[in-house]
């Protein structure tokens, strides 16, 4: 896929300072997001911030060019302990990240700390990095997978990657021995937010050996829920016999029970506000 409006840029900081209770600052080497996913929360915030794009979001990404360089002196002030959440607002393996190699270059600067990190990505590309990703002493890594259906998956983000390659890329992480989670966000409303749908969830993903299961149902509803209307018509020519949807509680019960059936690991409280505090 090749990525169009694409923007070189140098930053002044690579690392931004975050609220969220998983990190202290959040790094993010693109701006924009290839993979267009229908229910990115990130056009929302942006929006709701007042940041006007003049193109669609997923049609331009701006490549911070000196991320690696300005990220080396960055980590030489910051405390040692530091927690840093990798791929935010973007995606830092999407396929631009082929080319540029800036997050492999920032998890080079990042081997050389002790700094603790988090990252979120969709692509398998992370592949390539794993021998970087085993110098780091303290790594986490999320992978979204919001259904292990790849025709549902052409409907709700066309742009990603197909569901395969993720699950080769969590198979390989798990062999190599890392802390995987898997992100089931969103649930997906119409689509997989049903009682025999949760079930199926839970038990691949327990076959998937993953160390957590995180979830999220769809949030920035104003922004997004007209969007997701219309493609729910587009799964429902696909796949004629949903079943109802359950309430978010009944969700949360539903998948706890299953966790606990299958021990899949589960944090018990609500995600929800996950986007909310993410500094782009
Ligand atoms: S991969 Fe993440 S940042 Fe990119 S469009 Fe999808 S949800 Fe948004």
């Amino acid at each position: 896929m090749r990525t169009r409006n694409v923007t070189e840029i140098r930053c002044k900081s690579i690392l931004n300072k975050s609220k969220m209770p998983f990190s202290d600052y959040t790094l993010n080497v693109y701006q924009g997001c290839a993979f267009a996913c229908s229910y990115c929360y990130v056009p929302a915030m942006r929006a709701r911030r007042g940041q006007i794009d003049e193109k669609p979001w997923g049609d331009w990404v701006q490549v911070k060019l000196n991320a690696a360089e300005v990220l080396r002196e960055q980590l030489l002030h910051i405390d040692p302990g530091a927690k840093i959440a990798i791929g935010t607002a973007t995606d830092s393996w999407q396929p631009l990240e082929k080319r540029y190699a800036i997050a492999r270059n920032c998890l080079e600067q990042i081997a050389w700390h002790s700094n603790p990190i988090s990252l979120l990505t969709r692509s398998p590309l992370l592949l390539r990095d794993i021998d970087v990703l085993q110098d780091i002493s303290d790594v986490k890594i999320g992978v979204s997978l919001p259904t292990f259906d790849d025709g549902t998956r052409r409907i709700f983000e066309p742009n990603a990657p197909a569901i395969r390659g993720r699950l080769n890329l969590i198979e390989a992480l798990v062999n190599a021995g890392f802390h995987v989670s898997l992100f089931w966000c969103p649930i997906l409303y119409g689509v997989n937010d049903n009682k025999e749908a949760i079930h199926d969830y839970v038990r691949r993903a327990a076959d998937l050996g993953v160390t957590r299961l995180i979830y999220d149902t769809l949030g920035y509803r104003d922004f997004l829920w007209n969007a997701h209307l219309e493609l729910l018509n587009s799964f429902q020519q696909y796949s004629p016999q949903s079943s109802p949807s359950l309430s978010n509680t009944a969700i949360a019960d539903e998948i706890n029970y299953w966790a606990d059936h299958y021990s899949v690991a589960v944090p018990k409280k609500d995600v929800g506000t996950l986007a909310l505090s993410i500094s782009v």
